[in-house]
């Protein structure tokens, strides 16, 4: 399952790649564009234009709505009405690229981080498209909040 989330989601976008969620995100581009871009690669098209989202279903593009301003109540929407899993930590993406993250050695990062960081940081990730190098860093207890945040809300919902 492959989305495409519009420009006003962008944050959500790559929050949503962080947590493992196959995001496509294009700017600059008409609303049509966008329509015509989510039919033809199958893409689920994620909007909070509520007009776009109407033209999606009469088009038959799966299409979610976001209606919600709360960022983990977006993910968990988006999560639950798409039926993709939640799979974080296993699969992540780069949240500047869509591209997947792989687990890499330090000694292999020690040219693309800062000095302090190689020799603090014990794990790393790469992104097999744009190469960024990613580490824990204090990123990481925000990401595993607003996670635990998501899981619950799911939970919740599911609840009968
Ligand atoms: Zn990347």
């Amino acid at each position: 399952m492959r989305f495409l989330f519009d420009e006003m989601l962008k944050r959500t976008a790559s929050w949503c790649r962080i947590f493992g969620l196959d995001v496509e995100f294009l700017s600059g581009k008409t609303d049509s564009e966008l329509l015509d871009y989510a039919k033809t690669n199958k893409l689920v098209f994620v909007t909070r234009d509520v007009e776009l989202a109407t033209r999606c279903r009469k088009r038959g593009v799966d299409v979610v709505f976001v209606a919600n301003d709360d960022r983990e109540e977006q993910i968990a929407q988006i999560i639950k009405e798409s039926g993709a899993e939640l799979t974080f930590p296993e699969n992540t993406r780069c949240p500047d690229c869509n591209g997947m993250l792989v687990v890499v050695d330090g000694a292999n990062v020690k040219d693309d981080v800062p000095e302090k960081v190689a020799e603090r940081e014990t794990r790393f990730w790469r992104c097999v498209a744009c190469k960024k190098v990613y580490w824990e860093g204090g990123h990481w207890k925000n990401i595993t909040r607003v996670h635990g945040k998501v899981k619950e809300l799911l939970a919740r919902m599911q609840a009968p």
